[in-house]
Order: structure tokens, then sequence, then C-alpha cells
């Protein structure tokens, strides 16, 4: 009898702990981390999702990687971030990755995404902005070559104090590449701004696209941006908003 029950205790232990490691991965968001086709610092980019609390993460570079986005990929991660500025996907990995959107996975763009998929019209539709490298037409304006400026100095100002990825963030100053001259899609709300004269106004926004919710920070160029307190921030909350949490 005693034996038995020593074996019950050590059962219900095992149940337990199994219970809690379950929880834990529950509460834990999986992001798959897309790169390639830009340099950047990797050892303080890669430090700082090290960092992110209740985030795991997953190295997906391309082109290498590109036909993991197909759905399904879903169940395996619950937010893409992408900090790649790939050329391009073939069309039926544009398709896919299309298809995918339809399920409901995060999507989080940063800074040089906004240049890649270059030759892809749909990707701005993703993002809701785009990089433009040649003169192009965008919902009905003309826009010439997009421009960019290393180790400026921005002033941030929050748009949105209500959004949950903005609420209670105060402005900020950042230092960091401007951008200027890059199409922001009418579709999209508006959560950070700028008046930087080398800088369009729209820093940060959110838009869905198919089921997908998607947040654009048009900021981190290097560690000066990373380390900024208000940027690692506006990261874990940006991936636990298009994530559901
Ligand atoms: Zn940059």
């Amino acid at each position: 009898m005693k034996k038995l029950l020593s074996l019950l205790a050590v059962f219900s232990l095992v149940a337990f702990l199994a219970g809690a490691a379950s929880a834990q991965q529950a509460d834990s968001l999986r992001v798959l981390l897309t790169f390639g086709g830009h340099g950047f610092q990797e050892e303080p980019f890669f430090a700082m999702f090290d960092a992110l609390p209740g985030v795991e993460y997953t190295k997906a570079p391309l082109p290498e990687k590109a036909d993991l986005f197909k759905p399904g990929l879903e169940k395996q991660f619950d937010v893409i971030v992408m900090y790649d500025m790939v050329s391009g996907f073939k069309p039926e990995q544009q398709q896919a990755f299309v298809e995918l959107l339809n399920t409901g996975i995060g999507v989080v763009s940063l800074h040089h995404n906004m240049g890649a998929h270059r030759d892809w019209a749909e990707f701005p539709k993703i993002i809701g902005g785009k990089f433009i490298f040649e003169p192009a037409a965008f919902e009905g304006k003309e826009y010439q070559k997009s421009t960019w400026s290393h180790g400026e100095d921005l002033k941030v100002t929050v748009v949105d104090r209500e959004h949950p990825i903005t609420r209670g963030l105060d402005d900020f100053e950042i230092h960091d590449e401007t951008y200027g001259g890059y199409f922001t899609s009418s579709n999209v709300h508006v959560l950070l701004k700028t008046d930087h004269p080398k800088n369009d106004p729209n820093l940060a926004w959110t838009t869905q696209y198919g089921k997908s919710r998607v947040f654009y920070l048009m900021l981190g160029h290097d560690r000066l941006a990373w380390e900024n307190p208000a940027y690692s921030k506006l990261l874990d909350r940006g991936i636990r908003w298009v994530a559901g949490r």
C-alpha cells in the first residue's frame, strides 16, 4: 500500500510537471524570424530577440528558407517577423505566402523589409508600404526613388495612445536611419509619426491582410536603434498584438 501511495505521488508529480511545461509552452510565442538580402549587425540584433520575455524564435534566412512560407506554418509559429530584404519569391512561393496569410498567422515587418520583394505588386498591400527603387505610381500618385540617410536623430510622436502597441508609451527620440519618399497605403492605421525633414511622417502602423494582423515599424537600422528601450517595447508589443495576445 505504501508503495502504491508513493507511486501515485510520483505519477501526480509527473502529471503536474507536464501540465506546467505545456502551460509554459502555450504562453510563449513562437516566432519565425527572416533575414537576408541586406547586411545588419547580427550579434546585437539576435541579442534583442534573446531578451524578449516569452518569445521563442527560429531563424529563417532568405531566400534559402522561402519554401517554408505556406499554409501549415501557422501550426508551428504564431508570428513571422520579417527583417529580410529578399529580392523576390518565385510565383508559386508568392501564392503560398498569400495563402499562409489567409490562415491568420501574425506578421511583423521591420525597417528595410519595406524594400523586399521589389517587383511583387502584392507585397506593399501585405505590409502597407513600399520603399521605391524605381519611379512608380501607387493609389494614383507618382513616386520617385525613395531615399535614406544614416545616423539621424528622430523625434517620434505617438499618435494613437489607445492602441495596445503604443498605449502608455511616451514620445521618444531615437538615433537611426531615415527613409524618405516611400509609399504608405491609405489602408493603414498610423501609430507613430516624426517631423524629421528627411523622413516620411508615418513611422509605424498596423494593417490587415487576409486574416493576418500586420504591424510595420520603419525604424531599426542598427544597435543604436535596437538598444533604445522604446524599440524593444514596440517590437515586443507588436509581436503580441499580431498574435492576438
Ligand atoms: Zn537600414
